[in-house]
């Protein structure tokens, strides 16, 4: 599968590498809960690269897209924000981050979207 091009990303990263350990990705793999190892201390050592499984250039981070509702990246908040197939997920990194008052705030400006919660 031939990897997506680098989309524009608002925000930065900021040291976050929530999405390269906590997602699967079958093409390098990296199971859920184990860092993919082409993580490297700027971010992705194949960024923009052929290589790059086309599963991370198609991952829409809100917090990189720049949402609104959620305003600190996963690493810090313990929720990674997504959007897949039309559903916006929210999964859980750290046990009761699910329960933070933003989320609840998020859950009343996204009502009507379909949104999937995974608690740990
Ligand atoms: S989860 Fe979002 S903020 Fe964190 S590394 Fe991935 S794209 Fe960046
Ligand atoms: S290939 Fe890059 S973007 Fe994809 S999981 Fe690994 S480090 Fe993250």
């Amino acid at each position: 599968m031939p990897a997506l091009k680098p989309k524009p990303q608002p925000r930065p990263c900021d040291g976050c590498t929530a999405c390269c350990e906590f997602l699967w990705v079958e093409e390098v793999d990296a199971p859920a809960g184990v860092p993919c190892v082409h993580q490297c201390r700027v971010g992705c050592a194949i960024y923009g690269k052929p290589e790059r499984p086309a599963v991370c250039g198609g991952f829409y981070c809100l917090y990189a897209l720049g949402d609104p509702q959620v305003d600190e990246p996963p690493d810090l908040c313990g929720v990674m924000v997504w959007v897949d197939s039309g559903e916006i997920r929210m999964r859980e990194l750290r046990m009761g981050a699910l329960e933070a008052p933003w989320v609840r705030r998020a859950l009343d400006a996204w009502r009507g979207k379909p949104v999937v919660m995974e608690r740990l």
